[in-house]
C-alpha cells in the first residue's frame, strides 16, 4: 500500500470533466483477463455542464444490489438538459460496475465490497481500484456528494437518508441542510463508530460534503424508494443553486430528523436458523421488547431462541432472508432527536 500512495489512477475516461454540454461516456479500468488481454472495464459515467458554478456527484451502485438510486440516476442522467444548468453534475450510476452488472452487493471479480475499500488502490483489484479513482479523482472535482444505497438483498428500509455527524459546527450545519433538501420521510444521523472504509469517510478525507440513503430494499425497486431518490436528487441540485426551484420541491413534506445513536440500536441473530419476525417494519418498539424468535428446524423438540431490542426506538430497517447465521443483522432501530 505505502508504495502507491500519491500515485495517480489507472482508470481512464472518454469524458471531459471541463466541457460544456451532456457527455455520456466511460471509465476504463484496464482488465488483463483470458478472455481479454487488452480489455478494459467500461464503468458508465455522465457529465452534465454549463459555465461555472457548483458540482455535485451523484453516485449509485456502491453496492449493485441496491437498485433504485441506480434508475434515478439514469433518469437524471437522460432528464436533465445542460441548458437548464448551473454549474456541473457528475453521475456514476454503477460505481462498483462488476457489482451492479451482477446485481450483487459485492464484485463477483474480487469480491470488493466498494464501500469497505476506501481509500482504496491505484494498484489493486478493480474494486480497489474502482475507490482509489473515487477518492482521488472524482471528488475534489465536487462540491457535495450524493451516495445513493438501498438495504441491499438482505434488508429492507424505511426510505431515508443518512449522514454522519463530525463535531464541526460549519459541516454538520451544512450537512442538516442536504438532509432537509433532499427531504426523504426519514433523515437518520448515524454514529459511524469509527469506519474509515466508506465513501462517507472518503469525502470527509477530500473536505467535501455528503449524505447517503437507504432507500427500500429486498433486492427489489420499490416504487416510494424510486420516487423518494428522484425527488432527493433534484432537492440536492436546487439546493445547491445547480438548477432553479420548482414548486412542487417546496411543497414537499419535512423530513423526519433521527438518530442511531450507538450498537444497541441493532439486533443480531443470537444462533443460526429459520428467524420468525414478531415485529413490522415502522414499528415503535420498548427496550426488552421480543424481536422475534429463531427456530431449530431439524431439532423441532429444541424450544426457540428469543432475539430481543437493546434500545427503545423505531424499526427502520429489518432482514428479509427467513434463514439466519449467527451474527446476521435482524433489525435496527432509530430514534427522534430532541
Ligand atoms: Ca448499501
Amino acid at each position: 500500500m505505502a508504495k502507491s500512495k500519491g500515485q495517480r489512477s489507472r482508470i481512464s475516461t472518454d469524458v471531459d470533466f471541463n466541457a460544456d454540454g451532456k457527455q455520456v461516456g466511460y471509465l476504463r479500468l484496464p482488465h488483463s483477463v483470458h478472455r481479454s488481454a487488452y480489455g478494459y472495464l467500461a464503468i458508465p459515467i455522465a457529465v452534465i455542464k454549463n459555465g461555472k458554478g457548483p458540482t455535485l456527484l451523484s453516485m449509485s451502485g456502491n453496492h449493485g444490489d441496491e437498485y433504485e438510486g441506480q434508475i434515478a440516476n439514469s433518469k437524471l442522467i437522460r432528464g436533465l438538459d445542460p441548458k437548464d444548468v448551473r454549474g456541473r453534475v457528475i453521475v456514476l450510476p454503477m460505481a462498483n460496475f462488476p457489482a451492479a452488472h451482477a446485481g450483487m452487493r459485492t464484485s463477483p471479480i474480487d469480491q470488493g465490497n466498494l464501500n469497505r475499500t476506501f481509500p482504496g488502490d491505484p494498484n489493486g483489484t478493480p474494486t480497489w481500484m474502482i475507490s482509489h479513482y473515487i477518492e482521488t479523482e472524482l471528488m475534489p472535482l465536487a462540491d457535495v456528494v450524493l451516495d445513493l444505497h438501498s438495504g441491499g438483498s438482505s434488508l429492507n428500509y424505511i426510505p431515508s437518508a443518512l449522514a454522519r455527524i463530525t463535531g464541526e459546527k460549519k459541516r454538520d450545519a451544512r450537512t442538516m441542510e442536504l438532509l432537509d433538501a433532499f427531504a426523504a420521510p426519514i433523515s437518520y444521523l448515524a454514529a459511524g463508530m469509527g469506519e474509515n472504509r466508506t465513501s462517507t469517510a472518503a469525502a470527509e478525507r477530500t473536505g467535501r460534503m455528503i449524505i447517503g440513503t437507504e432507500l427500500g430494499g429486498c433486492g427489489t425497486v420499490s416504487i416510494e424508494g424510486a420516487r423518494v431518490a428522484v425527488n432527493g436528487v433534484r432537492g440536492i441540485l436546487e439546493h445547491m443553486g445547480i438548477v432553479k426551484e420548482t414548486d412542487v420541491l417546496r411543497k414537499r413534506a419535512k423530513t423526519r430528523v433521527m438518530e442511531v445513536k450507538d450498537a444497541s440500536y441493532y439486533v443480531y441473530a443470537p444462533q443460526p436458523g429459520l428467524f420468525e419476525p414478531f415485529v413490522k417494519l415502522g414499528a415503535t418498539v420498548k427496550k426488552g421488547q421480543p424481536a422475534g424468535a429463531v427456530h431449530f428446524m431439524d431439532d423441532p423438540g429444541r424450544q426457540p431462541v428469543q432475539a430481543t431490542f437493546n434500545a427503545a426506538g423505531v424499526v427502520i430497517c429489518e432482514r428479509i432472508p427467513g434463514k439466519v447465521e449467527r451474527g446476521d443483522c435482524l433489525f435496527h432501530l432509530a430514534t427522534d432527536v430532541k
